[in-house]
């Protein structure tokens, strides 16, 4: 129990699964909000829709040491589980799931789930392992708590496109629920890896967002061509001399393909180092 919120915050698996199966005794519903703590206010409306809908909605708080490779940033990742705490309560939760890493994987899986193709491109170009990292836990989670609502941001679009394949691919009786990506007043989409960012840096980080609507601006100006969309994405980025462009992606928004003409619903795409902060950013464009 957090004695600020009076929130449980419970670390073992299974008195989670005994206080899920309580809910669901008295017929009650539950939803789930996997984080990796740090929380905002992005992750708060996750938490509220949730919360909206359903009666018992449990935030994971958990650094994922699978998802992260070697000299990625898993030992530096910021944490802070009483304000976490603080946050969920304040957003509607009824508790909060913190299992150490032991917990979760007391022994070294051999276990994975991978959904292929889908975790090879874009992100996964740059980070080849982190997918199926996602994917592993996220499935675990579910499994754990058998939630019927899970709910995912439009931020980590990739993410959320994969984790609809795995619930559909394995048939897993829950909803995924994809909420729309919060922002700071100029655009920046809020991230717990925001804190990265300097001073000095921090203006230049809502380079994303601007050059995400200059593809917008070409398509609803009447670009079909995604070289065209994605030069005019990438026109914007290199005018900041702070980010360095990891990549600039029009795609299909279900299937994640490029194609060769534009139609239908799109996702625009990027990713950019500025400083120690690696940002990904995404929009949806309708093309009819
Ligand atoms: P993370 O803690 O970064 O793994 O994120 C946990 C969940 O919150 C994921 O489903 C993210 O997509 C979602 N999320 C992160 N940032 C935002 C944001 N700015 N707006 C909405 N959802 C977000």
């Amino acid at each position: 129990m957090n004695t600020a919120t009076q929130l449980p915050v419970i670390e073992r698996v299974s008195e989670l699964r005994a206080a899920v199966e309580a809910v669901r005794r008295r017929g009650g519903s539950v939803g789930l909000v996997p984080t990796m703590g740090y929380l905002h206010e992005g992750h708060q409306s996750l938490v509220a829709r949730s919360a909206a809908g359903d009666d018992l909605t449990v935030v994971s708080v958990f650094v994922n040491p699978l998802q992260f490779a070697e000299g990625e940033d898993y030992g530096t990742y910021p944490r802070d589980l009483d304000r976490d705490t603080e946050m969920s309560a304040a957003a509607g939760a009824g508790l909060v799931f913190a299992p150490p890493a032991e917990e979760m994987y007391p022994q070294t899986p051999i276990t994975s789930v991978t959904v292929k193709g889908l975790n090879a491109m874009l992100e996964g170009q740059i980070r080849p392992t982190h997918f199926d990292g996602v994917t592993t836990v996220v499935a675990k989670l579910l499994s754990i708590l058998g939630p019927g609502r899970a709910y995912f941001g439009e931020k980590d679009y990739q993410q959320l496109v994969i984790i609809r394949r795995m619930v559909a691919d394995l048939c897993l009786p829950v909803e995924v629920v994809g909420c729309p990506t919060f922002r700071e007043p100029d655009g920046l989409a809020m991230s717990s890896r925001n804190v990265y960012l300097s001073t000095g840096e921090r203006p230049a980080a809502t380079v994303l967002w601007r050059s995400l609507q200059a593809g917008r601006d070409a398509v609803v100006g009447g670009s079909r061509d995604p070289g065209e969309v994605e030069a005019a994405i990438a026109a914007v980025l290199a005018a900041e001399p702070k980010a360095s462009p990891d990549y600039v992606a029009v795609v299909d928004a279900t299937t994640l393909d490029r194609p060769d003409v534009l139609a239908g619903e799109l996702r625009l795409l990027v990713a950019a180092r500025i400083g120690r902060a690696r940002l990904i950013d995404n929009l949806g464009v309708s093309c009819d």
